[in-house]
């Protein structure tokens, strides 16, 4: 199984941004669990959405905001009007759906969701199915949230709070140089194998399973380093190559992490997810470079994998 990671929750915030920012919501949660919050926020503007690392923030009229964190489960179907939220593209799924009845589900991947057959609705807005924590909807659009890790109304200062408990991410910084820095001083302090620092939202934030593998592969870093014996150049390569894959992973939707397909190629790895990576989920299949059988092991919990040879 695979959980969100930076790029799915910069995409999320996009959408939110298209399609909800600017207007007067209508706020709920069918299930339940989250009635006290949704009752605070229900009939105000939303003003903005951002994302740090694997979390957003959704900030209303009145300073209140939304925070939440999708987990390990999480995710948000959207329905009716989705707009794009690249230039030239459209939401992924939706193509040519009419106005008013898209549904995407945007979560570990972006794909229909299952109460939506044919990313089609039968009409709008849609029962909500299941556990849904929190609905957010204005005329025309309606987002779900189901399954999420944290989901809470904070003031402006509390949201600072979590933020400055989070490395910095690329996407949400103006100065990639200064923030790079910070990576650099947090890695190369550590003693802690670089496999694990990268996932630490402490250190360097929206990292998950599948970008901590592909990025130290194409570094060609042993994952068992210690961060206080890697290089700061090798550091601040990894922290470039993050802020060139994010965009990426924003931009398309995908974690498409091979630099080294054509055209033809990327159009295979587009509709074949086992095409996209060097070594994520290829336990035991010959590494793409050197023809090494590529390793997993545990490490803090979470599958690692890596290429003993390519990787030492
Ligand atoms: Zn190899």
């Amino acid at each position: 199984m695979t959980v969100p990671e930076g790029h799915t929750v910069h995409r999320i915030a996009r959408q939110f941004t298209a399609d909800f920012v600017g207007h007067r919501l209508a706020v709920s949660s069918p299930q339940g669990r989250f009635a006290a919050g949704a009752a605070r926020l229900d009939g105000q503007v939303l003003t903005g959405t951002t994302a740090v690392g694997k979390q957003m923030f959704a900030t209303f009229e009145t300073g209140d905001v939304l925070r939440v964190h999708l987990g390990l489960y999480g995710a948000w179907d959207f329905f009716g009007v989705v707009s794009p939220i690249v230039d030239g593209q459209d939401a992924r799924g939706s193509m040519g759906a009419p106005r008013l009845r898209r549904a995407v589900r945007m979560g570990e991947d972006e794909r229909e969701p299952p109460s939506a057959e044919g990313g089609l609705l039968a009409s709008f807005p849609p029962d909500p199915v299941g556990a849904v924590r929190v609905r957010l909807a204005t005329e025309h659009s309606v987002a779900d949230l189901r399954g999420p890790s944290a989901c809470e109304v904070l003031d402006p200062s509390a949201v600072q709070a979590v933020v400055d408990r989070l490395g910095p991410d690329p996407a949400s910084t103006d100065d990639l140089e200064a923030a790079g820095e910070v990576v650099v001083d947090r890695i190369t302090s550590r003693g802690v194998a670089v496999g694990q620092l990268l996932m630490d939202q402490s250190v360097v934030a929206g990292i998950g399973n599948i970008y901590r593998a592909e990025l130290l592969f194409r570094a060609r870093l042993d994952p068992h380093t210690p961060g206080r014996r890697v290089p700061r150049e090798v550091v601040r390569a990894l922290w470039d190559d993050w802020a060139v894959l994010l965009p990426d992973g924003i931009r398309t939707g995908l974690m498409l992490t091979r630099e080294d397909l054509d055209d033809e190629g990327r159009a295979r790895a587009i509709a074949d997810p086992t095409e996209r990576h060097w070594v994520y989920g290829r336990a035991g299949l010959p590494c793409r470079v050197c023809g090494t059988p590529v390793v997993v092991e545990e490490m803090a919990g979470r599958k690692l994998y890596f290429c003993p040879v390519c990787q030492r």
